[in-house]
């Protein structure tokens, strides 16, 4: 028993074809407790955020990155349990449909290493979803065949049984981009009309998503017109011509639109889900991310002396938390506010107070510095000592409005935004291949940070491209940048800057944004 507990298990986990919130709750929960992931190209990269910080990633595949042979994936496998690691075998897709589960499987076995097989949506699944196209259907389709186009070496494509896969309603061909034309070739000659509607869909379920429609007869030829590359997936069978008018997927608002978030990654989760949501592509590039301030003197010293404060002026949902974390470390009860006015910028920074059972004196109508002071002016400022609990670079109006109303201002920094090259290399990419159809940002600082960045001909091309901001600071620091302004929500909080973005950008073709 013992000894069995020590060993490590291996779990071959299916990740879903494309979209990382298509894994099953299962293959999510193993990915956040894994000590080791070892992942396939094809797999959604996203999904390895999931596993804690500490796990050991291990690509595989894919351009540039190290390519294992089956033996040393294996291998890697073995030793890792063996050293009584959770090991997360992530694949794309299902581990059983042309995922070779089969042969790493046999090595655990030969090797002792327990392990499960966690299933996840195949390719044909994902495609069949994200295009409209039953596979089955009462009146079209009653059989499907999943067959790939690709064969082991030294194993000739004639030993496909290409007739009895002629004879299948619907197929679903496989790994069939480069081999696409002898593939079709030999369907039809095993009996299928070359009239038969076909649709190849590549990288199906991700935002990127491309459908190619047409017959077997034309469908590869419009491929390479296009110059479609892998991984694509080819359903044909009568229920293909269904697809148009179900198409779902291909008419959600911002389909086939790129948006660049320059929030950092913690906070951005709100905006990002609801433009995936709406289906946009979105690239998540924080121009800042928080850290503790340089020092945490001023902020231990304010902490400890809570009592004397008449105010607490608030700014971001940011500040709140680390505020709130540094009293707990500190073991000072939240009692020591008792007495102390909480007073915060904007609907969420007090939603994360009230969340910790307090509540707030003021929110002022506006989310900007000048709503606070106006909020402020109706109480008695005169004499009070107002402790400012923000970010240690910010701007100096409010503390200098305040102490000119006779407060007795402290300011106290609790974290600092330094720049951040997350997600950099894709935002560049798209910014210098014309892709990006939006740019958004929700402060001044991740606008000045991001310029900062960008030099000569790419900063250029920045400039064309759209941006949306959170509101008219940010506003006025974006076009100071010679950047262009074209949406901002009418209350200045990042929900409302998503509603104004589909809003704004519902069914607009890519690019179309952009230019002059
Ligand atoms: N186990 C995987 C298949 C691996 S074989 C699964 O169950 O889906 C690799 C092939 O799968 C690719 O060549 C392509 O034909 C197909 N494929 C995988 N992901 C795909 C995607 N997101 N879109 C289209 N085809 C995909």
């Amino acid at each position: 028993m013992r000894r069995a507990r020590r060993k490590g298990t291996v779990y071959l986990v299916g990740a879903g074809p494309g979209d990382p919130s298509l894994i099953t709750v299962r293959g999510h929960n193993l990915l956040r407790r894994a000590h080791v992931v070892v992942v396939d190209a094809l797999a959604p990269p996203e999904l390895l955020r999931l596993a804690p910080a500490t796990a050991e990633r291990v690509r595989i595949g894919g351009g540039g990155r190290r390519r294992l042979d089956q033996n040393a994936i294996n291998r890697l496998l073995i030793s890792r349990a063996r050293r009584g690691l959770r090991v997360v075998r992530l694949k794309g897709g299902d581990p059983n449909i042309f995922g070779r589960v089969g042969e790493e499987a046999e090595a655990l076995v030969r090797a002792r290493i327990p392990f499960e097989i966690i299933p996840g949506v195949t390719a044909a699944l994902g495609a069949a979803a994200t295009t409209g196209i039953p596979l089955t259907h009462r009146l079209h389709a009653s059989s499907v065949a999943f067959a790939t186009a690709h064969v082991r070496a030294g194993k000739s494509p004639g030993t496909i049984d290409w007739k009895g896969l002629a004879r299948a309603d619907t197929v679903a061909l496989y790994m069939g981009v480069r081999r696409l034309r002898s593939a079709l070739r030999r369907i039809m000659a095993a009996g299928r009309s070359a009239a038969t509607p076909a649709a190849l869909v590549r990288w199906a379920t991700r935002p990127e998503q491309q459908v190619i429609r047409g017959t077997l007869g034309t469908i590869a030829g419009k491929a390479e017109r296009s110059g479609l590359v892998p991984p694509a997936i080819l359903i044909a069978g009568e229920v293909a011509q269904l697809g148009t008018r179900l198409d779902w997927f291909a008419r959600r608002p911002l389909a086939g639109l790129s948006i660049a978030v320059t929030r950092p990654r913690d906070q951005a989760a709100a905006l990002t889900e609801r433009l995936c949501e709406e289906g946009a592509r979105v690239i998540v590039a924080p121009s800042i991310t928080l850290q503790p301030p340089r020092s945490r003197a001023p902020l231990d010293r304010a902490l400890r002396r809570l009592g004397r404060y008449r105010y607490l002026v608030l700014t971001s949902a940011n500040g709140v938390e680390r505020f709130f974390d540094r009293m707990k470390t500190l073991g000072i009860d939240l009692r020591a506010l008792a007495g102390v006015g909480i007073v915060t910028i904007g609907p969420a920074t007090a939603d994360a107070v009230r969340a910790r059972g307090l509540l707030v004196a003021a929110v002022p109508e506006e989310y900007r510095a000048e709503g606070l002071l106006r909020v402020m002016g109706k109480r008695r400022v005169n004499g009070a000592r107002v402790l400012i609990a923000r970010a240690e670079k910010a701007r100096a109006i409010l503390p200098d409005v305040l102490r000119r109303r006779g407060a007795l201002v402290e300011v106290v920094p609790v974290y600092r935004a330094i720049a951040s090259r997350e997600g950099w290399p894709e935002l560049l990419r798209a910014i210098r291949e014309d892709d990006l159809d939006l740019l958004t940002f929700t402060s001044s600082a991740t606008v000045s940070l991001f310029m900062a960045k960008l030099r000569g001909a790419d900063r250029r091309k920045a400039r064309r491209i759209p941006a949306a901001v959170i509101g008219p600071i940010t506003a006025r620091t974006a076009r100071e940048n010679g950047l262009r302004v074209t949406a901002m929500p009418r209350e200045y909080t990042v929900e409302a800057l998503a509603t104004t973005i589909v809003r704004r950008l519902r069914n607009s073709p890519s690019g179309t944004l952009r230019g002059s």
